[in-house]
């Protein structure tokens, strides 16, 4: 397997096709946006540790029967994933109010919910990712009634599971993103993109401390050292 043309770059990643059809290489970079990419930096390191946590978490799905599209670590900062046609979709799982949920609700951030609750944006620059329902995601047929219904289930399965992956390592699962694709040929949903502290709110159990993107888009210092911290705690 070889690396070939360069074909996408997006705020966090670059996109390469390889020698093998189906298969391309995922290159995480150290850049970093917030707020719509107003605001720009570069966290040094990140890349290393996006690529690592989110091969790790991703494997620790699969073998829980949660598909994604990872295939291998080539690097430190590159993995193999397989090909998919990835929906304009986010899918956002919460635990505990934070972010846009406390501000548009009006709750106060570290409210534990009742039960988790999940939301779909629509994936948009123009529009900045507006909150979407299912009749939303139906009319601009971003995915089918199945797919949404999937998609959900998947979300809540993968809350269960790192929920308790990061419990038992002092870390509370605040919410996280997710992005889904259908697969080249056959068209199956699977889970794609990345799961790491860019994506996932997380705060340490006994501290309350943020080990998470929130350090960077909220100047709360500390950035590169709460990154190495999530990978140390999740691969020693
Ligand atoms: N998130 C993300 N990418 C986005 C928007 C949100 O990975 O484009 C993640 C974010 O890191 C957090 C969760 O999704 O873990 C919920 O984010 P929220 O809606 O609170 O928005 P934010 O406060 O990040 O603007």
């Amino acid at each position: 397997m070889e690396k070939r043309e360069f074909l996408y770059e997006g705020k966090a990643k670059k996109l390469f096709r390889t020698s093998e059809a189906g298969l391309y290489l995922v290159e995480y970079k150290d850049d970093a946006t917030a707020f719509d990419g107003r605001k720009k930096g570069t966290i040094v390191g990140k890349g290393v540790v996006n690529n690592q946590v989110s091969a790790h978490l991703f494997q620790l799905l699969e073998r829980y029967g949660v598909p994604n599209h990872f295939v291998e670590l080539i690097g430190d900062r590159e993995m193999l994933v397989r090909g998919t046609r990835v929906l304009a979709l986010e899918v956002v799982v919460r635990n505990i109010a934070a972010g846009s949920l406390s501000k548009r609700l009006g709750l106060e951030e570290g409210l534990v919910l009742p039960e988790p609750v999940v939301e779909t944006y629509y994936k948009n620059d123009e529009l900045h990712d507006p909150l979407i329902n299912y009749d939303h995601i139906r009319v601009l047929g971003l995915a089918t009634p199945d797919e949404v219904e999937t998609m959900r289930s998947m979300a809540l399965r993968v809350n269960e599971i790192l929920r308790g992956y990061l419990f038992d390592r002092g870390i509370d699962l605040v919410d996280f993103k997710l992005e889904f694709g259908l697969s080249e040929g056959e068209g199956r949903l699977l889970l794609v993109d990345e799961i790491s502290p860019d994506t996932c709110r997380l705060w340490d159990r006994a501290t309350g401390e943020k080990l998470d993107k929130d350090r960077f888009r909220h100047d709360l210092g500390g950035v590169e050292e709460a990154y190495a911290e999530i990978m140390r705690r999740l691969i020693g």
